[in-house]
Order: structure tokens, then sequence, then C-alpha cells
């Protein structure tokens, strides 16, 4: 295995698949486990962060009347809603996890500690980060940046819908071409959207590469994981 200890950022939009009146489809939790369990069976330590945009983001609170601070928790809150529903499928196949929140609450999870985090790890479990940071004005790929810089882990895995980062929107042009590598100089001066860029400083100062890859491809996890050309590769 390429890298020992990964941090794999999903999106909460992914949670909804193809279906988007539902919040979270049932399929989607059923192929994420399948290919986090096969990584897990290597060896490989996981943690996890998801993002709560299936719910509620921050942005949306000012056209709702609603404090954009209270939004930001309003989203990190979602957030936590989705990483339960991860932990339930993941737990349902067979994995050991953790949930650690950037809030407090104690009744639905442990509070993020960074020395508790990566001893979970070391016990193989697997662990997710809900919340967020737990300060407004942040997201939850600034969220993985972080998390990731702080339990040591060997890269961000950025689990999308699309195979990498092209030069023009994939999904609009048909011309886009895909980078099979990038720098962090190359893609911020061609300001590629790859984080947002709290996110993408934090792991640029920390030499902590990132991949950008299609996690809806049967396989996709493990292959990047090994080190396989499987998406865009940024460090
Ligand atoms: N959020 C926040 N602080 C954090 C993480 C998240 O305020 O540390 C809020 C923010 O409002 C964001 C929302 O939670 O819009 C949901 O997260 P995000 O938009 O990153 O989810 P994703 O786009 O990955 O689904």
């Amino acid at each position: 295995m390429k890298y020992k200890r990964i941090l794999l950022k999903l999106s909460g939009e992914a949670l909804q698949g193809n279906n988007k009146s539902v919040n979270i489809d049932p399929a989607v939790l059923e192929q994420y486990s399948e290919e986090i369990k096969t990584l897990k069976a290597t060896g490989v330590e996981i943690a996890i962060v998801i993002g709560g945009g299936n719910i509620f983001r921050g942005g949306q609170a000012e056209t709702l009347g609603i404090d954009r601070v209270q939004g930001d928790y309003m989203g990190m809150l979602a957030t936590v809603i989705n990483a339960m529903a991860l932990q339930s499928a993941l737990e349902r196949h067979g994995m050991y996890t953790r949930l650690m929140a950037g809030i407090k609450m104690e009744q639905v999870c442990e509070p993020f500690i960074r020395r508790r985090a990566i001893r979970h790890l070391e016990k193989g479990r697997i662990v997710i980060f809900g919340a967020g940071i737990g300060n407004p004005y942040f997201t939850t790929d600034s969220t993985a940046s972080l998390r990731a810089v702080e339990i040591q882990a060997d890269v961000v895995l950025k689990g999308t819908r699309v195979d990498g980062v092209y030069n023009k929107d994939p999904e609009k042009f048909k011309d886009a071409v895909r980078y099979e590598k990038l720098s962090f100089q190359e893609a911020y001066e061609k300001g590629l959207n790859i984080m947002d860029m709290t996110a993408f400083t934090l792991c640029m100062e920390n030499k902590l590469p990132i991949i950008v890859f299609d996690m809806n491809k049967k396989g996709n996890l493990l292959k990047v994981v090994q080190g396989e050309e499987a998406g865009t590769l940024i460090s």
C-alpha cells in the first residue's frame, strides 16, 4: 500500500445519489460501505470527513432570513446526521467505527480529541469526523485538511463524481482535459477549483498530498490508495 493512513473526504451531496428528492440514498451508503470495507481489509487506517450539503449549507442561510453563523452551525449539525448514517452503514458491514465531533454532543458521539482519534485508528477503528471543525465560516474541506494534518494522515482523498481535476468543467465542456498530476503551485496558478482556499493552503503548507478521484467507480478507492493512477494527484 502506498498510503498507510488516509483521510477520505466525502461530500454530503453525493449521498443523494441520482435521486435529488431524498437526502440519503441507501444505495450510495451501500456502495460506499463496500468500497471502504475492501480498503479496510488491507489494514489501511481510515478516517472520514463527510459534508452536509445534501441537508443544509451555511451559504443558504441568509436567503432564508437566517443569520449566517446560525446557518453554519445548522450545516455542521447536518454533517452529523450524514456521519451517523454512514457510521451505521459501516457497522452493518462489520466494521468498527467511532464518530468524533467538533461540537460536543455526548449522547451521539465522542468529542474530537486528537490523541484519542489516533488511538482509534491504531486499533483498526474507522474514525468519522462530524460537525466539521466546530467553527462557523469553515467548510468540511477545511475540516478534512485540518484533521488530516492533525492525525498525520499520508494523504487526503477527495471522493467526487468526476475522475479528477480538469482544465475546465467536464460536465459542461466535452473537450475538457484531465490532469494526472499537478503541483500545488500549478493548481494554484491555474486557479483550479480543488478545495476551498483555506483547505488547499493547509495541505500545501503541510506538504500533504490530495487525490481527487471518482468515488462512484467500483474499486477506485482501493486503487488510489495502492498508488495506481485513478484520479488527479496534487502534491
Ligand atoms: N460548516 C462550518 N464549519 C465547519 C464545517 C462545516 O460552518 O467546520 C458548515 C458550513 O455552513 C457548510 C456546511 O457546514 O456549508 C456543510 O458542509 P459543506 O458545505 O462543506 O458540505 P459538502 O459541500 O461537503 O456537502
